[in-house]
């Protein structure tokens, strides 16, 4: 069996982390070293190392993550201005390869860039 990864270890309760949602297919937990003042991680329970790994299999799951963050997004109270960010591959900076996805809120991103 493969090793799991930090995210699986988190939600099995191994590695501590706040999660705050959680549902039958993925939680959230905030993020370690925000990069925003609200700063979460929406990760599905299912360990899909990168976007570029899913399947047609999965085409439920992901429709389900972005549900999921808009839900997320209105409790965390950062739903009228959010960015979601999907790191895929090292070459972007992906340090966790479970798939996972960010919700920066409460930040002032410039209107014509992608720029963090
Ligand atoms: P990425 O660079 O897209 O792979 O994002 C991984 C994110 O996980 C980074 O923003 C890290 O700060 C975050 N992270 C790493 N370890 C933990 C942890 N134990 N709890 C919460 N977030 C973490």
């Amino acid at each position: 069996m493969s090793e799991e990864t930090l995210f699986t270890k988190i939600i099995n309760g191994d590695i501590p982390a706040e999660i705050v949602y959680e549902d039958e297919h993925c939680f959230a937990i905030r993020d370690i070293a925000p990069k925003a003042p609200t700063h979460l991680l929406v990760i599905p329970r299912k360990p899909i190392p990168r976007l570029v790994d899913a399947s047609s299999e999965d085409k439920a799951l992901l429709g389900h993550l972005m549900l999921a963050v808009g839900d997320i997004a209105k409790q965390a109270g950062v739903d009228e201005a959010f960015r979601v960010v999907i790191n895929n591959g090292a070459g972007v900076g992906q340090t966790v390869f479970h798939l996972h996805l960010h919700i920066l809120g409460n930040k002032a991103f410039s209107e014509d860039s992608l720029g963090f």
